[in-house]
């Protein structure tokens, strides 16, 4: 089932013309702390980080300073808590702006410390795509956003998942921000005394992210609290009725949800997140947004940008039950019957693994009805049996599994007869 994800996605990513790029499974803390922002979550109680063991020096024992610098001796590191960190700074260290606009997704572990239960785990898989370049390249046109969400419908309607649910918002740029947060601290002063000690803390800290309270005690005074849509600047609103009406041409259905938000300076107008109802607490498949902000933050030319990243544990639980007939059954049993049949079993095998057959082997010490329950087992169509006689005859019983039909069919017609 993994692997149906993972092809599908490579294939829908292909046909918008993205490429695959891997970068390291860790990276310096540093950048975490920077990309990913040093109040949010994942950083401030979820990174497993570790200090990277100092080279000494031969002659003194003492830290060889030198190597140290050299070898990343004494270096905070930590494990990827997710991706696009890592692709930006992959775009800034090579230089990737000078093959214009870039669309990569990445596929593979990521790590946070979290309690782990259904849907969350501390081990966990995303498939991450993002589109970054010069805004000469068109990296910040609405159209990439509107490009970026029709992909992600496509490849949830690929994979026959249905019931999903797009949520759209837009946290406008910095300058919105700015006079969003005066009236969002304002709104606050007299209120977040009741409100839960998380709230109390972001009020002060990022009051932007009091919109991630799920507390439902707390739910009634966030209802009044200012949104950001009200403060969005003529190109941001414009940006924004942009990527809708896209959307609405091409027929991909969404609602707008003025509470999702993403606290941190660079991420900028769209932010999105796709929810799938038979999911239960842990809904969210995958989110993403904008951050035109985020490559100058890491030291790196101006380069809007735009992804997201699906949890693909999330995503494969999503998977309808008819996705199960991807699941490639073998198409025969050879089953070795008697002493001396192995040899026989596995050349038949051979022959018939090379015509593109999938084929499971079992063992010449197994009695007939061992075979039979293996065969069962493991899904397999035919059973064909290899027993002295056979080899003698150069024909095989071949036994239908379903229906119990059995013929002999010489050597040569084998393949012919399982793939009809
Ligand atoms: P985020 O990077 O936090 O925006 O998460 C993107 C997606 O990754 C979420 O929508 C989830 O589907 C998935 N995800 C995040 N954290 C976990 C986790 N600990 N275990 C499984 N999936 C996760």
């Amino acid at each position: 089932m993994w692997n149906f994800v993972e092809e599908t996605a490579r294939d829908v990513f292909r046909a918008y013309n993205f490429q695959e790029i891997r970068t390291p499974i860790f990276e310096s803390t540093e950048l975490f702390a920077r990309g990913v922002g040093e109040e949010t979550d994942i950083v401030a109680k979820e990174m497993y980080t570790w200090e990277d063991r100092s080279r000494k020096s031969p002659l003194t024992d003492a830290p060889h300073e030198a190597a140290a610098d050299v070898l990343g001796g004494g270096q905070s590191l930590t494990l990827r808590p997710e991706a696009t960190a890592g692709i930006v700074r992959a775009y800034i260290e090579h230089k990737l702006w000078d093959r214009g606009l870039n669309k990569l997704y990445c596929i593979g572990p990521m790590f946070r410390r979290e309690r782990p239960q259904k849907g969350r785990y501390r081990q966990f898989y995303q498939i991450d795509a993002e589109i970054i370049g010069p805004a000469s390249a068109g990296s910040d046109s609405p159209a990439r956003d509107a490009e970026l969400l029709e992909m992600l419908a496509t490849l949830l309607d690929r994979l026959g998942i249905a019931g999903w649910n797009l949520e759209l918002n837009s946290v406008g740029c910095p300058n919105d921000r700015e006079a969003f947060n005066q009236a969002l601290r304002k709104a606050l002063e007299p209120v977040v005394g009741q409100m839960c000690a998380d709230c109390q803390r972001r009020a002060v800290t990022n009051p932007l992210r009091v919109f991630d309270c799920k507390v439902p005690a707390d739910q009634p005074i966030i209802e009044k609290l200012p949104r950001i849509s009200q403060f969005l600047d003529e190109p941001c609103r414009r940006h924004f009725d942009e990527v809708q009406q896209i959307l609405t041409k091409v027929g991909i259905p969404f609602s707008l949800n003025d509470r999702l938000v993403r606290g941190l300076d660079y991420y900028t107008r769209t932010a999105f997140e796709f929810t799938h109802g038979a999911l239960g607490a842990q809904n969210a498949i995958l989110g993403g947004g904008r951050y035109d902000g985020l490559s100058e933050a890491l030291g790196g030319p101006p380069a809007p940008g735009i992804g997201f990243a699906i949890g693909e544990d999330r995503l494969v639980m999503s998977l309808p039950q008819s996705a199960e007939s991807v699941l490639k059954k073998p198409d025969v049993y050879v089953a070795a019957l008697g002493t001396g049949m192995n040899g026989e079993a596995a050349r038949l095998a051979r022959e018939l693994r090379r015509e593109n057959l999938v084929v499971d082997l079992g063992d010449e010490g197994f009695r007939l009805k061992k075979s039979f329950e293996a065969a069962t087992r493991a899904g397999a169509k035919y059973i064909l049996i290899v027993g002295e006689n056979e080899v003698k005859a150069d024909a095989f019983a071949l036994k239908n599994l379903a229906s119990g039909e059995q013929v002999s069919v010489p050597r040569g017609e084998l393949a012919q007869k399982i793939r009809a």
